[in-house]
């Protein structure tokens, strides 16, 4: 049986081998019959004008381009008919090169999930996993090849708007999620009906704009590169990525885009990626406004020798490289790499074979509307809810109560919890295919229970005229939900905040329901941490919603009356107020760390504020109670090659079934550069009955311990370390200290 599963494993690399070369073959078959026109061709990628329904209508200029072979890839068209369309048109190309559809397939197609940062929130790989499985499922089926996602850039700033996109604030967690993201949008092979083509962005360090400004300028060491900012691009690329985006930034006076030294020396050179490069958005372009080329053929002179395979939308490449060439500015040789990795995903993905394998109107049809993928989405969305605060027990809400008072601007929103980045599809009336929170709770109360609605205020502005009215059906009610936070277009791309308090009269609204001295349970819907200090310190029960997509009101209803017990926690810290930030767990210690929170005199802490978070990362209740007992490490001292089996008993002591993310971090005492006060370096999900007890095994091994020493090497030191477990980062339930020795 041995011998069998060896020689089928045999035979299969060696087929695989043999395919690749057979790709390769046919990729410098076609290479050599291609112009240096049809070759620019290849690297240049415009955008559609996105609509699946209607007539299609395709600009002339472009489908002249188009059949003339001088594009290589659309984004924004979707669509079995449209993609069609357009295919029919490369179609008719003097090489019948197909082209490649990319589109910004997110956090779902269809089928919306929770936002990113929401989905990191569940701590929960596989579902995490899924969901993308789930959004290349019906993307694949309605022509899209390639998904630019997902996006893995570290967020430490809230103030930056492309939080909502990422994983968060941790490079362990980020990993690990970018990782799963790449395995559920590529799922077992390239080329699997099913399955698109990721695309890992923004490379890199775009996470660390500047006052959390998006586009701005990036000014970071190497170490903090390789150690905080780069390793979820790693494990993106360790799950087979085939395509990166690069990034608006400039890295240390550098524009991402024209930066040889991440995009060669470090992705192509270094990681030897095999896959291609697309630049971002009229990033080449972009070049001359940083200040960084004097036009667009410098732009993209720089952008090619840098590594940038793909011109997405800059023109830049279309109309300078052939000239570039020509002056012997740029090789051939080079142009030839940049189409080969394009030509080499292009067969992959079996396009040669079919151009059109991927618009299938019987596949989307079924792939669209596979109940599964709601019922997927419900998961997520209950497991991506964060319960900030639940005094007196106030939830779970009991379904039998008389009168509920559901209030605030977001109850019976529609499209809102869709959140940024979600695919809008014309054919779908979004009003019926999303679960309002209103409609969610409709599905969940008894017939004796009575719903009132009052909508109390706007997001914004400084109406209160409705106040009288929410305070009225209050007043009526067993108990007040509150549904408030920033509108779903106020996080995402170019929606940086310098201020992150609630907007508008919305806590002014919380104060005046509060003031009834009803229960009140408040509801944030946001895409990035918010500030809400009033209502956290005040109202009883605080449950963070995010934007959880095309389920988010069963979800909500779900977890609200207790058919979940929630088991979110917080993916980044949340500032006390906005002059914190930038603010995150796994800082350095200071030589004048605080001796408690309100020390005061030369220390290193403001004096008008505490230095502690209000809500720590990796933070979140459930309604049950978990004990955490019985630490036992197999030794306390280890050598670099040998490893620490951890263990310690986890038991549910409360009254319901729930799960608990236990977090394992470490803390290297000192080194020869100074080293985080804590950081993550494992995790487990782990769902227990009632009275339940598991033991939980981790193991720490060198890598766990290792990171870039004073000469920018990778390793541990050996030296005292601590370990402390426990619900997150700023309450460890059982602590060690252990030993590497040399
Ligand atoms: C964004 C990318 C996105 C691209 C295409 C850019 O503005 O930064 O993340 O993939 O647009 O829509």
């Amino acid at each position: 049986m041995k011998r069998i599963t060896t020689m089928t494993l045999l035979m299969v690399s060696l087929f695989a081998t043999a395919q690749q070369e057979t790709i390769d073959q046919k990729v410098n078959t076609l290479l050599k019959k291609m112009t240096i026109e049809e070759k620019i061709g290849q690297l240049n990628q415009y955008t559609g004008d996105n609509s699946a329904t209607g007539p299609i209508t395709i600009n002339p200029n472009k489908q002249a381009e188009i059949k003339g072979g001088l594009v290589g890839s659309m984004l924004n068209v979707i669509g079995t008919t449209y993609t069609r369309k357009y295919q029919e048109l490369a179609m008719q190309s003097r090489l019948k090169i197909p082209m490649l559809f990319g589109q910004d397939v997110i956090h779902g197609y269809k089928t919306t999930f929770p936002i990113p940062l929401a989905e990191a929130a569940s701590w929960d790989l596989q579902a995490i996993e899924l969901a993308a499985r789930v959004a290349a499922t019906e993307a694949s089926a309605s022509g899209i090849h390639w998904t630019f996602a997902p996006m893995v850039d570290i967020g430490r700033d809230p103030r930056w708007g492309r939080v909502m996109e990422g994983a968060g604030e941790d490079t362990y967690l980020g990993s690990k999620i970018a990782y799963a993201r790449v395995k559920g949008f590529q799922g077992s092979k390239l080329g699997d009906l099913n399955s698109v083509m990721a695309c890992v962005k923004h490379f890199a360090a775009y996470g660390a704009a500047t006052g959390g400004r998006d586009y701005n300028s990036v000014d970071m060491s190497e170490r903090m590169l390789f150690e905080t900012y780069l390793p979820p691009f790693k494990a993106a690329l360790d799950a087979g990525a085939a395509t990166f985006m690069n990034s608006f930034n400039d890295l240390n006076g550098i524009p991402a885009t024209g930066n040889v030294y991440l995009q060669r020396d470090i992705l192509k050179g270094k990681w030897n990626f095999q896959g291609f490069v697309v630049s971002d958005w009229g990033s080449i372009g972009e070049m001359v406004a940083h200040g960084y080329a004097k036009d667009n053929k410098q732009a993209a002179l720089a952008a090619i020798t840098a590594g940038s395979d793909m011109d997405m939308e800059s023109n830049a490449y279309r109309y300078n490289l052939a000239d570039l060439v020509k002056e012997n500015k740029v090789s051939i040789d080079l142009i030839d790499d940049a189409v080969r990795r394009i030509l080499r995903k292009k067969f992959e993905l079996g396009l040669f074979d079919d151009p059109y394998r991927y618009s299938d109107a019987k596949r989307a049809e079924k792939a669209l509307n596979d109940p599964e993928n709601r019922v997927a989405a419900r998961e997520m969305a209950k497991k991506s809810i964060v319960l900030l605060k639940n005094e007196n027990e106030t939830l779970p809400l009991s379904k039998n109560l008389k009168t509920i008072a559901f209030i605030g601007p977001m109850v019976k929103e529609y499209k809102a919890n869709m959140g940024f980045w979600a695919v809008e599809l014309p054919e779908v009336d979004y009003n019926k295919w999303i679960v309002s929170q209103w409609d969610g709770f409709q599905n969940k109360v008894g017939k004796n229970t009575k719903l009132l609605y009052a909508k109390g205020c706007e997001v914004e502005g400084d109406n209160k005229s409705g106040f009288a009215e929410a305070v009225a059906i209050a007043q009526q009610a067993d108990v007040v939900v509150l549904s408030i936070g920033e509108r779903h277009d106020m996080s995402g791309e170019a929606k940086s905040r310098s201020d992150l308090h609630l907007p508008g009269v919305q806590e002014d609204l919380v104060k005046a329901i509060a003031a009834t001295g009803k229960p009140v349970v408040v509801l944030i819907n946001a895409g990035r941490p918010l500030i809400f200090n009033w209502t956290a310190d005040n109202v009883p029960a605080v449950v963070y919603t995010w934007w959880l997509g095309t389920e988010a009101g069963n979800a909500i209803a779900d977890v609200l009356f207790g058919d979940y017990n929630p088991s979110g926690k917080l993916p980044m810290t949340f500032p006390r107020e906005v002059g914190q930030v930038p603010i995150y767990y796994n800082h350095f210690s200071t030589g004048r760390p605080p001796a408690d929170e309100n020390a005061k005199g030369y220390v290193s802490s403001y004096i008008d504020l505490k230095n502690s978070p209000k809500f720590p990362f990796g933070y979140g209740l459930s309604y049950t109670k978990f004990n955490y007992s019985g630490l036992k490490l197999s030794s306390v001292k280890m050598k670099r090659d040998e490893a620490i089996k951890v263990s310690f008993q986890l038991s549910n002591v409360g009254k319901v079934a729930g799960e608990e993310v236990v977090q394992l971090y470490l803390k290297d005492k000192f080194g020869s550069v100074v080293r985080p006060v804590l950081e993550l370096k494992d995790f487990q999900k782990v769902k227990l009955n009632v009275g339940e007890s598991k033991t939980i095994e981790f193991t720490i091994d060198k890598e766990k311990l290792s990171f870039y020493n004073n000469k920018l090497e990778w390793g541990p030191e050996a030296g005292d370390f601590e370990l402390m477990i426990g619900t997150s980062s700023a309450d460890s339930k059982l602590k060690s200290d252990f030993e590497l020795v040399d």
